[in-house]
């Protein structure tokens, strides 16, 4: 059982998501995306839990910035795809797309979704029905190409799609709000849309993330993974 404990760093700026990660069985702990290390190791202490890992989707400074003391103050190791590991710095357990990350009894698949970023990659707890989407896929929305093409997106997008539909997510953002006038429209103020957006207000107006939703809710309600081929996509 994986226990996930977000982590709202860069706050009213990028609005970045950390998570903290438990394997409960064992206690053995992991950081995803430490965006910076201040309110990320606060949550530890608040915990008591000391992360052994660092678990990077990609190199960008706003999912990075948190590795090294975070590193430094609990002797993490760094992980993430072996072909970031040219630019994560102090990276030590790379891996390959289809490999597994061992995360005590639980464990994540690794899965290349190159389109945000050149290597960006997925952690996957099939077990644990949870994902990680990194600056791959948000609620309601998707990252912007910063290396790859529409093409790329669309390609990374279909392989969360073939995921279960009970499958939750956790994005490396919170821009829910940001999507949100898009998708309704996209949608035409439909009935999913109207519940998908209600639950989310309610959970921003308590302080907490719209995470976890359902990929099943959300392949309903989010026009990225709604459009059915790439002309559809492109027209987005
Ligand atoms: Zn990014
Ligand atoms: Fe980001």
């Amino acid at each position: 059982m994986l226990q996930v404990y977000p982590v709202l760093c860069r706050k009213g700026y990028m609005d970045n998501y950390a998570y903290v990660v438990v394997d409960e069985a064992t206690k053995v702990t992991a950081v995803i995306d430490p965006s910076e290390a201040e309110a990320v190791i606060a949550k530890c202490e608040d915990l008591g839990l000391r992360p052994q890992f660092v678990l990077n989707t990609h190199h960008h400074f706003d999912h990075v910035d948190g590795n090294a003391d975070i590193k430094q103050k609990y002797g993490a190791k760094i992980v993430c795809n072996a072909a970031d590991a040219y630019r994560i710095e102090n990276s030590e357990i790379l891996l390959k797309p289809g490999e597994y990350f061992v995360l005590g009894a639980s464990r994540a698949k690794i899965m290349d979704v190159s389109a945000h970023t050149k290597g960006h990659i997925l952690y996957y707890f099939a077990d644990d029905k949870i994902l990680f989407t990194g600056d791959t896929l948000f609620n309601l929305c998707v990252g912007g190409l910063f290396e790859g093409s529409a093409c790329d997106m669309f390609k990374a997008l279909a392989k969360i799609k073939a995921l279960p539909d009970d499958v939750v997510f956790y994005p490396g953002h919170e821009y829910t709000m940001g999507g949100a006038r898009f998708a309704f429209e996209y949608n035409h103020g439909n009935d999913d849309i109207k519940k998908y957006l209600i639950r989310a207000k309610e959970r921003l107006a308590q302080g907490l993330p719209v995470a976890p939703v359902s990929l099943g809710e959300e392949k309903k309600c989010n026009p990225y993974l709604e459009a059915a081929t790439l002309e559809d996509f492109e027209r987005l």
